[in-house]
């Protein structure tokens, strides 16, 4: 079928190369390019002789656009898949601008400086896309991802109007270290840091980190204690489903997690303020992530699993009804099959199947859009296809 350009080589991307590896009907060729090649040429080793994809690797800095283009210019790929950090997604799209090239990435753009998460500045490219005649897809990982997928799913097939959306993040995996993040511990650490926010009646109710708390029993989890976060498909779906009155966002923490991070928020680490140390300039938030372990390494150490889902409710037929649509995945079999724990594997599998929902012209539509703007018939069986099969409960226990 055609080519993609994959950009970043980190946990998630590892999991969507495997994936494309294992669907070299669709992806019979792919350019791996990252900051660090030699991460790019240990995976293109491990994979070459297990698939007929055919592998290339480049090194790129994906701040530089000029770069970029250069790169794309050489490959001339189908699509670029960012998977590289939310920083570079402004670049990445200039780039994909100047040489009229699809873009799917997983995680909304941030300013290095400013731990701030909103779609505004990439929608601000959609006018450009669509004139170029391009597409881009927005959030195709697990949550953003497979969340606006699920939520476009139930709207076409469950509902005639969703009024309530509560989305519910488990990771019931144990690596056995005291403090350790499951995907870039910068980004997490942000993410989790950041004061919370719900979508209500039409506007943001902001609350402190952390202050609203709940507690959920998981299915083949069990119970956990679950807290509101802001996340950024909230943003995207209050705009594009239609009726909505509210959308939470919740994600399990254990207490250990919890008690580390706020020491260290205590002690001035989480800052992404740049400080000066024995005569060089550092974020103390980016000397952090040197000394946590690499989410990569804990693959081998991760037992338990993930449940992550959404809950609807609305009406269908001037009916109230309730819908909860969640996906479990088992982190050790996700190690067994890609080398990888199941944060790193909920998100690459729906980066794979973006791409490749690009690639074969199932989401065709010139112009910048999120995951839930496209037909979520073809996703969803491709996740049944690649690994994260969905389940239904018809008469779920709701969250207060
Ligand atoms: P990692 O830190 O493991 O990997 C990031 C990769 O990007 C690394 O290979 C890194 O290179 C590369 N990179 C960083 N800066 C540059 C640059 N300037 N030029 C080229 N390459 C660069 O991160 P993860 O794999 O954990 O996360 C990847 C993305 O997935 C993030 O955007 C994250 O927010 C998103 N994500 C989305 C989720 C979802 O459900 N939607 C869930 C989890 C993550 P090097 O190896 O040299 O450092």
């Amino acid at each position: 079928m055609g080519k993609a350009l994959i950009i970043g080589c980190g946990g998630v991307a590892s999991v969507a190369i495997h994936k494309c590896c294992q669907n070299s009907e669709v992806f019979e060729e792919i350019c791996i390019a990252s900051r660090t090649k030699s991460k790019c040429d240990a995976l293109k080793e491990k994979l070459e002789s297990t698939t007929k994809t055919k592998i290339k690797t480049a090194q790129v800095d994906a701040n530089k656009v000029d770069e970029l283009v250069a790169l794309i210019e050489q490959e001339k790929p189908d699509v670029v898949l960012n998977l590289a950090l939310p920083y570079q997604d402004l670049t990445i799209m200039d780039a994909c601008l100047a040489t009229k090239t699809h873009y799917v990435d997983t995680a909304n753009y941030e300013p290095e400086d400013t731990a701030k998460f909103e779609y505004s500045w990439q929608w601000a490219y959609r006018e450009r896309f669509e004139k170029a005649g391009i597409t881009a897809v927005l959030g195709s990982g697990f949550d953003p991802g497979v969340t606006g997928v699920f939520s476009a799913y139930a709207l076409k097939h469950e509902f005639d109007e969703i009024n309530y959306i509560d989305i519910l993040d488990c990771n019931g995996g144990d690596h056995g270290y005291p403090f350790a993040t499951n995907f870039n511990p910068e980004i997490n650490i942000r993410e989790v840091s950041a004061n919370g926010s719900y979508w209500e009646d039409g506007h943001w109710v902001e609350t402190k980190p952390m202050e609203i708390k709940r507690v959920y029993n998981f299915e083949e989890v069990g119970e956990k204690d679950m807290y509101l976060l802001h996340h950024e498909e909230i943003e995207s779906l209050a705009l594009n489903i239609p009726g909505i009155k509210r959308i939470r966002f919740f994600m399990t923490f254990g207490q250990s997690y919890l008690t580390h991070l706020k020491c260290l928020e205590n002690v001035g680490m989480t800052s992404i303020e740049p400080i000066m140390y024995e005569g060089k300039e550092i974020v103390p938030l980016q000397f952090l992530r040197a000394v946590l372990p690499d989410p990569a390494s804990l693959g081998p150490r991760t037992k338990g699993k993930t449940n992550i889902g959404c809950i609807f409710q609305g009406k269908k037929d001037g009916k109230e009804k309730t819908y909860y649509l969640y996906n479990i995945c088992d982190h050790q079999e996700c190690y067994k099959e890609v080398g990888s724990q199941a944060v790193a594997y909920t998100t690459g599998v729906p980066a794979m199947i973006g791409a490749m929902m690009v690639m074969t012209g199932k989401w065709n539509k010139p112009g910048v859009h999120n995951v839930e703007e496209f037909d979520p018939d073809p996703f969803m069986d491709a996740l049944n296809q690649w690994g994260l099969p969905w389940r239904e409960n018809f008469h779920p226990v709701l969250v207060d």
